[in-house]
């Protein structure tokens, strides 16, 4: 039972300090989780801190790889309003 950092990382540092296990570290090229010290901090807190102060959606998943933080749930914007921009990207990308 551990969570696990991914691409989406920018090592912002803001998880780190706050893992009552010491379960974070600095890694390249993205902070990493160890697995052997992560509990999901079950017994500290209600939740897990390192997703709690997480400012990047989709940077920390669980062992199933579902994000904690899924796209959206930090800034507030709809799923589809998040597609369209994607696609509107795509295709601006396309003309250039
Ligand atoms: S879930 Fe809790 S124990 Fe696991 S890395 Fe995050 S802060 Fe540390
Ligand atoms: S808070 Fe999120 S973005 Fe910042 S170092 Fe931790 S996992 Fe990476």
């Amino acid at each position: 039972m551990a969570l696990e950092i991914n691409d989406l990382c920018v090592n912002c540092w803001a998880c780190e300090p706050l893992c009552p296990n010491k379960a974070i570290f600095a890694a390249s090229p993205h902070f990493e989780i160890d697995p052997d010290k992560c509990t999901e901090c079950v017994g500290d807190y209600a939740d897990a801190q390192c997703a709690e102060i997480c400012p990047i959606e989709g940077a920390i998943v669980d062992e199933l790889g579902d994000a904690l933080n899924p796209p959206g749930s930090l800034t507030g914007i709809p799923l589809q309003l998040l597609a369209e921009a994607a696609g509107s990207a795509a295709g601006t990308a396309a003309k250039t």
